[in-house]
């Protein structure tokens, strides 16, 4: 797979400005799934055809390590959701 460079700018990011987002998240009040929930999202979308740089769904334009972990989130796989049951 060939990476933009421009683009690999914004959807790389590292672990702790993730963290970041995510507190930032949930003090605005928004809800954060279990660790399985999230781990169960994430196996769906690293075997996902839609994600690009090991980062983003293609869809959404979302980095699923942040999507995932929202309660609130889906998944906008346009023939259906991957994470149904998760
Ligand atoms: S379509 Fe769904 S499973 Fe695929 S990368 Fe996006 S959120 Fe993940």
């Amino acid at each position: 797979m060939s990476i933009c460079k421009g683009c690999t700018h914004s959807v790389i990011v590292s672990k702790e400005v993730l963290q970041e987002l995510i507190q930032d998240a949930e003090k605005d009040g928004r809800k954060i799934v279990s660790e399985d929930v999230f781990e169960k999202r994430l196996n769906m979308c690293k075997s996902c055809p839609s994600l690009q740089y090991e980062t983003t769904c293609m869809h959404s334009g979302s980095l699923i390590h942040y999507r995932a972990r929202l309660k609130e989130s889906t998944c906008p796989y346009p023939q259906g959701s991957k994470w149904l049951g998760a």
